[in-house]
């Protein structure tokens, strides 16, 4: 199979309210050009400096979105042209983010990345700290960031069941923010039960990409 058409394959099965974020983390930009001219204009990647030399040599309108564990000291090579930063894992974080998003004259679109799975690895915010945040004085005082929704990552597990309970926790969440309604859940394991419980955006890499060989 092609990466065009995985591309359409997805595309054709997912509803039109969710956006494909076709991860290309590790893929040459050979590869992301294809994806490209098959009219793809999402891609997701999780390191910054890949990701700043992809966006250096590949088109102008591409909508890059950072997908992996921002650390503060690294969003400044991203500010000037990020399209939407999913791992915000932390209030200074996003204070970070809308420092150098003002120094850039522009407004960083944002998403909570929210704590779900049972494991203790993963990052993210629990509900609580999400509140916290967002009720927040300082929260409003930060003119250049807009946070869109919430992202997450479900358990490292094939069980079904547990992975659509996490992902039906955040949905049922989110509903007090109507205002920040993207939901950003769902890879290539998991995307459909993903979108049948409430996914907007998902991350999909290895089933148009084929499999990742990390080489470094
Ligand atoms: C790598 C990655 C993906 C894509 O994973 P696949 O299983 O290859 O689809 C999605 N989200 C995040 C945060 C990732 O790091």
């Amino acid at each position: 199979m092609s990466i065009t058409s995985n591309i359409e394959l997805i595309k054709n099965s997912i509803p039109s309210h969710v956006t494909l974020i076709v991860v290309s983390k590790t893929k040459p930009n050979s590869m992301v050009l294809e994806a490209y001219e098959a009219g793809q204009r999402n891609f997701g990647e999780n390191y910054v400096q890949e990701l700043v030399d992809k966006q250096a040599l590949l088109p102008n309108d591409i909508h890059w979105h950072f997908i992996g564990h921002l650390q503060s000291n690294k969003v400044k090579y991203i500010a000037p042209f990020i399209y939407l930063i999913h791992g915000v894992d932390s209030f200074s974080l996003l204070k970070e983010i809308n420092k150098q998003a003002q120094k850039n004259n522009r407004i960083i679109n944002c998403l909570l990345q929210v704590h779900i799975a049972q494991e203790e690895t993963k990052f993210g915010l629990d509900f609580t700290e999400v509140e916290s945040i967002l009720d927040s004085e300082e929260f409003k005082e930060l003119k250049h960031i807009c946070i869109q929704g919430f992202m997450a990552m479900a358990s490292n597990t094939n069980q079904e069941n547990q992975i659509r309970k996490e992902f039906a926790s955040l949905k049922s969440f989110s509903q007090k923010y109507p205002n920040y309604p993207i939901l950003s859940f769902g890879m290539s394991g998991d995307y459909n039960l993903a979108i049948e419980e409430g996914s907007t955006m998902i991350r999909v890499g290895s089933s148009i990409f084929g499999e990742r060989h990390y080489t470094k």
